[in-house]
């Protein structure tokens, strides 16, 4: 329903436009011949009774992937956080290693996890990716690695960080989580700096329920990380080095196998929604949508705001409001930063660490509902609050003030 007057927000007491409420990660679902096809794959695997140990469908799943991506090797593990962690290690780093502060927390946990001291660099305001004018000045005699993020799919500024790692010999690993199908000057994200980790989890926007994938072209540390994932072992009864257990099992490479197969329809998807948003929220003083450049290949997963305060009228935190009163549940993606989290934040380093573009976008970054939650008629819905919400901000700031004092005073 169209609003047209301030009481028929939710926020203010009118019936919400969703209330069967939109989502930011909903996972794409295979149905009708991809279900099927999916329920053979997982019989296939019942009657080989092979569920796991790197078994015909994770081996499929893994040439696909290195098929997509360029990659000369591609070894699927059980998610990505693992699959960072067992980056880090076979690429042996120590000590300390850069990492923007604007990411989700799993990038420097992973690092944490091993032992590593995770030293958080500011983003850039374009992309909101690793920024490498903030790199140089964190490099200490103990930093062993940079581990950027391509943030939203939206790829880092690869050379640049390279050749900043070269100057200082350094190695660079890339989270790729997001990154899955998306290209930097015209090549698929995948075999840039020692290791590239992509997420196959069930929000992201190819998804095997959990998952993982190590990209990389260098032979000698894929052997590595695949001896990694699986305890160590070179061959029967024979262990080389320390491992640990990051297999991906027969099950999740079916549904992983499945969603590749539906990836041309997921994007064609994800992009409609997208222009959706592009076109509806045009020309809107106040709200700003991460472009997608249109010459690269993109998967359209996520569809990333800013709020200016200023211009709005309104801060995202009371557009927040207005939209879950709606049933609209758009997220405050990656609030408050990593180093405002703990453990990071106990730390006295982090707590003086000044990251003027990662903080301004913590309390400005809205991410709406995208991908498989959606579907474009919706996405016109959702900017027509937006657009009501922005147009009438003084007056709903006033109000949600109001019924919020009466709230607390009223009886
Ligand atoms: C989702 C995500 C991860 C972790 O992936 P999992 O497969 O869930 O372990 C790591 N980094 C980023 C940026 C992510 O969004």
């Amino acid at each position: 329903m169209v609003k047209r007057h301030l009481s028929q927000l939710a926020l203010l007491g009118g019936s919400p436009a969703f209330p069967g409420k939109l989502h930011v990660g909903r996972p794409s679902v295979p149905v009708a011949e991809n279900r099927e096809r999916l329920m053979d794959r997982i019989n296939g695997a019942l009657d080989r009774k092979w569920l796991s140990n790197h078994g015909p469908l994770v081996r499929e799943f893994e040439q696909e992937v290195a098929r997509i991506t360029g990659a000369r090797h591609a070894i699927a593990v059980c998610n990505a956080t693992q699959g960072l962690q067992i980056a880090a290690k076979a690429c042996g780093l120590t000590g300390e290693v850069i990492v923007p502060a604007f990411t989700f927390i799993a990038t420097a946990h992973a690092l944490s996890w091993i032992g590593l001291t995770p030293i958080f660099a500011d983003v850039t305001p374009e992309t909101h990716s690793l920024d490498p004018n903030s790199i140089e000045a964190l490099i200490t005699a103990h930093t062993s690695a940079i581990v950027a993020v391509h943030l939203w799919g939206i790829p880092c500024p690869i050379e640049s960080i390279g050749e900043i790692a070269r100057r200082h010999h350094v190695q660079v690993i890339y989270d790729a989580a997001h990154a899955f199908g998306c290209s930097h000057r015209g090549r698929m994200i995948g075999s840039n700096g020692r290791a590239e980790v992509f997420s196959f989890h069930a929000t992201k926007f190819i998804n095997a329920g959990e998952g993982g994938v190590i990209t990389t072209d260098d032979s000698d540390l894929a052997q590595r990380i695949r001896r990694m994932t699986s305890f160590g072992f070179t061959d029967v009864d024979c262990v080389s080095d320390l491992g640990t257990n990051a297999k991906m099992s027969e099950v999740t490479a079916a549904m992983g196998l499945t969603s590749i197969e539906m990836m041309e329809d997921i994007i064609r998807a994800n992009r409609i929604n997208y222009l959706t948003y592009e076109k509806e929220l045009a020309g809107l003083s106040g709200i700003r949508l991460l472009s997608n450049d249109s010459r690269e290949s993109r998967n359209y997963q996520y569809a990333v705001t800013e709020i200016d305060a200023d211009q709005a009228g309104l801060s995202r935190d009371q557009l927040l409001e207005v939209l879950q009163a709606e049933g609209v549940l758009a997220r405050r993606y990656f609030y408050p930063g990593c180093h405002r989290a703990e453990p990071y934040l106990s730390l006295q380093s982090n707590r003086e660490r000044s990251l003027p573009v990662t903080e301004r976008l913590s309390s400005s970054v809205l991410v709406l509902p995208a991908g498989a939650a959606v579907d474009p008629d919706e996405v016109s819905e959702v900017c027509e609050i937006i657009r009501f919400a922005l147009k009438h901000a003084d007056d709903l700031v006033l109000r949600s003030e109001e019924s919020v004092t009466y709230a607390i005073h009223g009886s």
